[in-house]
Parts: structure tokens; C-alpha cells; sequence
């Protein structure tokens, strides 16, 4: 069979147009959203520690984000979802992942695939192939919106990672849907969720890029087994274990978006979900690490005195280089989110995404490890939650797009590479 990617090309273009999102920054009900999601994340400050501790899934905060109508914040409100643009989502989420982070990261998770619905214009789309993409669509934001189901993405391997070309896991069509064999590594909220978007490379297409498709699958279905392995530095709460898939079969109609091939392509020409997604998560660390350690220095003595340590120069110099840098985070990350609002998919806001992406990502262990180093010994004590804000930190530029993979993609967007060529990307 003959690659399909510059046939999927069509496809990508038309899914584009889809100013469909009812709630904008800076709005009323943005608003009120952001404090929403401020007031869980006070909530959540008081278990984050006990799920990091037992690494298990901080199901009682899935829980408040259903009850809150959140699964559906990227849903758009004719689909009966909050409906929120990309920029108000960041913040969000910012807010989310002050106190935990892994609650903030597997949302995110769940919010990449529901997001990624949402905002593909399908409706005009006719034919065969419209009424699958609309139908597999009003079907998994209905679960979302009806049923309050989570999804989570199964796409990392070993050896390859978040390297989408290079994926082993393979499918083939088969009478009434596909087969899927392979093994997936990382896989946030594995045994939560409820649905898991797993990605995968057609195995009778030749040519030198793959054939990347995504298909929805459930945990119960025969040939699927979790193998548990998580137990990791940081991020010990999103859980994310392995899957292995043995002769999984998955109807058509789970195929994701009703289109098989999408998966390059659309890496190549709107990353912002897959990349920028976490950016608001480890902003929120930031944020979340920066306050803590505000109040830790305005409660420390100077030794054998009553003054606090922060009246000494040298505390409030570098207080203030953090803050900075802070500031100048937020702002890149805040541009970036916003210019996927205005013009999804151009080289200038995927730039900004990648460019964000890397800030934010070294920002947060290098305010952490600084943090503790003001903050002084208490900040390695398991009783405080710094020492996990460090942990949780170190995580972000191992994750798509690593940090060097961010440099990457800026150093050639400067230089004049066509990065719309999925051959120009590191996926
Ligand atoms: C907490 C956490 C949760 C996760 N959850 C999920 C999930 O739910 N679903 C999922 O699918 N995955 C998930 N992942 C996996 C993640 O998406 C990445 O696939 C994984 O972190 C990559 O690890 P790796 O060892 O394969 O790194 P590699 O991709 O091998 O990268 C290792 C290092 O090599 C360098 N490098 C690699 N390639 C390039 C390049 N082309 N150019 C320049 N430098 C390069 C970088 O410095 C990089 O940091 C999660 C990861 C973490 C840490």
C-alpha cells in the first residue's frame, strides 16, 4: 500500500477553520473559570503529598473536576462542554497544577484528546469519510459531556519515546476494524481512565515515513495487559504504567477522527496540543514553587535574631531575579496560548509553542533547586512540599518537546527550514 500522508494533507487543511470556542480570554466567564480552578487547586494542596507518596491516581480530584463540569472545558458548548479557547485553558490549568502537578499533567492528558475534537472543523466534510469523522466525534465528546469519561493517550514506546515516526506498535485492517499489537511505556492515568488514544503505524505501508494512526481503545478489551512499573522520581501521582497489546482488535468506528494516517501531518502543522498542552502544568509549578517559597522566607529568621531573613539584600536580589523570569515565562507562555486562538497552525505560533515550551520546562527545576537553596534544609523534608514541587519539576523538558528538541525546532524556524515538513520535525 501506498503512503498516505500527502493524502491525509487535504484533510489537515480542511479540519483547520474551527473558531468555534464559545468562552475567550479575558472574558466574564473566563473569569470565573480561572477562579474555579483556583479554588480547587486549594483543595487539592491538601492531598497532593498522600497520592505523590502512594503513587495512585488523585481519583478524589478527577472527581471535583467532574463535578465542576472541567472534563468538558475544551468541549464546545453546542456539544454541551464549557467551550474554552486555548489561552483561558492555559490558565486553567496554571491554576490546576499549583499544588499538584500530576493532577494538572494526566488532565492535560485527557484535555489533548478532547481538545484536539473540538477544535477540528468537521461539519462541513461531507461524503463517507464526514459522516465517520462526525460521528466518531459526536460519539467521544458525548462520553465526555454525557458520561463523564476520561481519555488518556497511549502513544510513547520504549526506545523511541514520544517519536512518532519511529513507533512500533503496528495495526492492520482487518473485516470491520483494525488489529493492534505493540507496547506503549508512560501511559498517565493507566487503569483510570477510561478510554486511551493509542497511536500506531499501519504495517503493509512502505515508503520512508510511516503511516501513524490513532485509535480509541479500552482497558477491558481481550489482548490488552498492564504491566505496573511505576515508580519514579517524579510525577509519582499521573501513574503512568506500560501497555502491552497483543492482537487487539478495535472497530471502525474507534478509529480517531474516522481517518487513518492523520497522525504526522498534524504533528507537523499543529503541535500545540501535544507540546504546549503541558506548558500551563509546569507554569503552575512555577508558580505554585515561587509562593511557597515567598512565605517560607517571610516566616525564617535571621539566626539568633527576630528579623526575618528577608530583610537581607542579597535574599531580596534574588527573590527578584526569580520573579523576573517568572514574569517573562508567563508572558511567553500566556503569547504562545494566545496565538493559537488567532492563527492555529503557522510557523509563528508553533514557534512560540516550542520556544514557551523550553522556558518553562528549564524555569521550573532551576526555581526549584533555587528555592530550596534560600529556603535551606527544611526544603528536603518530606513533610514540605517542596522537596515534591523539585521532583515534579525535573519532569517537564522530558516530555514532548524535550528541551533540546525545543531548541531545535526555534534554531531551524530562525534559520529558514520548512518546519510544515513533517521531515523537518524531530518527531
Ligand atoms: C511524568 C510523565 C508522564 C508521561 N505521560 C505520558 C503519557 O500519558 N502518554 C505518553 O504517550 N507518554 C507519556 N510520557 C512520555 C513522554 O511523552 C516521552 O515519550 C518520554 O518522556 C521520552 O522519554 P525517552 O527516554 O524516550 O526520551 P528520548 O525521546 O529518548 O529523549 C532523551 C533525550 O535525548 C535528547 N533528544 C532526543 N531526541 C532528540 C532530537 N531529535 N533532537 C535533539 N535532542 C534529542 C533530548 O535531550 C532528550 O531529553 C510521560 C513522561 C513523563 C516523564
Amino acid at each position: 500500500m501506498e503512503n498516505a500522508i500527502e493524502s491525509t494533507e487535504g484533510l489537515i487543511e480542511e479540519l483547520l477553520e474551527n473558531p468555534e470556542q464559545q468562552i475567550v480570554d479575558g472574558s466574564q466567564a473566563a473569569r470565573d473559570l480561572i477562579l474555579k480552578c483556583k479554588q480547587l487547586n486549594h483543595k487539592f494542596a491538601k492531598r497532593a503529598a498522600e497520592y505523590d507518596q502512594e503513587a495512585t491516581w488523585p481519583v478524589e480530584h478527577y472527581e471535583e473536576l467532574r463535578k465542576a463540569g472541567l472534563l468538558g472545558l475544551m468541549i464546545p458548548q453546542k456539544f454541551g462542554g464549557l467551550g474554552a479557547d486555548f489561552l483561558t485553558y492555559t490558565k486553567c490549568l496554571e491554576q490546576l497544577s499549583q499544588n499538584s502537578a500530576a493532577t494538572g499533567l494526566t488532565f492535560n492528558m485527557h484535555n489533548i484528546t478532547t481538545g484536539i475534537l473540538a477544535e477540528a472543523a468537521t461539519e462541513d466534510i461531507g461524503g463517507r469519510r464526514g459522516r465517520a469523522i462526525n460521528e466518531f466525534k459526536q460519539w467521544a465528546l458525548g462520553e465526555v459531556v454525557n458520561n463523564g469519561k476520561m481519555f488518556a493517550s497511549a502513544n510513547s514506546e520504549p526506545g523511541v519515546g514520544a517519536h512518532f515516526s519511529a513507533l512500533k506498535t503496528k495495526y492492520r485492517k482487518v473485516e470491520g476494524g483494525y488489529l493492534i499489537n505493540g507496547y506503549k511505556m508512560f501511559v498517565s492515568m493507566l487503569g483510570y481512565a477510561d478510554y486511551y488514544t493509542v497511536a500506531a503505524r499501519r504495517e503493509d505501508v512502505e515508503g520512508d515515513l510511516p503511516q501513524i494512526s490513532f485509535f480509541i481503545v479500552q482497558l477491558d478489551t481481550p489482548g490488552i495487559e498492564v504491566e505496573k512499573v511505576w515508580d519514579t522520581m517524579g510525577m509519582r501521582a499521573t501513574v503512568s504504567n506500560n501497555m502491552l497489546l497483543k492482537d487487539v482488535f478495535v472497530p471502525e468506528e474507534r478509529l480517531f477522527l474516522g481517518s487513518e494516517g492523520l497522525g504526522l501531518s498534524k504533528l507537523a502543522r499543529e503541535p500545540h496540543w501535544v507540546i504546549g498542552g503541558y506548558v500551563g502544568v509546569y507554569l503552575g509549578l512555577c508558580q505554585g514553587t515561587f509562593d511557597y517559597m515567598v512565605k517560607h522566607l517571610q516566616k525564617k529568621k535571621i539566626p539568633g535574631t527576630d528579623r526575618s531573613v528577608i530583610e537581607r539584600e542579597w535574599v531580596q536580589h534574588c527573590v527578584g531575579k526569580l520573579a523576573v523570569d517568572l514574569a517573562a515565562t508567563r508572558a511567553l507562555v500566556y503569547q504562545a496560548a494566545k496565538l493559537v486562538d488567532e492563527q492555529r497552525g503557522t510557523l509563528e505560533t508553533n514557534t512560540a509553542i516550542h520556544c514557551s515550551k523550553h522556558a518553562v520546562s528549564e524555569l521550573a527545576p532551576r526555581l526549584a533547586s533555587e528555592a530550596m537553596r534560600l529556603c535551606g534544609g527544611s526544603g528536603i523534608s518530606k513533610r514540605l512540599p517542596l522537596e515534591r514541587f523539585y521532583r515534579d519539576a525535573r519532569c517537564g523538558g522530558l516530555m514532548p518537546a524535550t528541551s533540546d528538541e525545543c531548541l531545535l525546532y526555534a534554531g531551524k524556524a530562525a534559520l529558514g527550514f520548512d518546519l510544515m515538513s513533517i521531515r523537518e520535525t524531530y518527531w
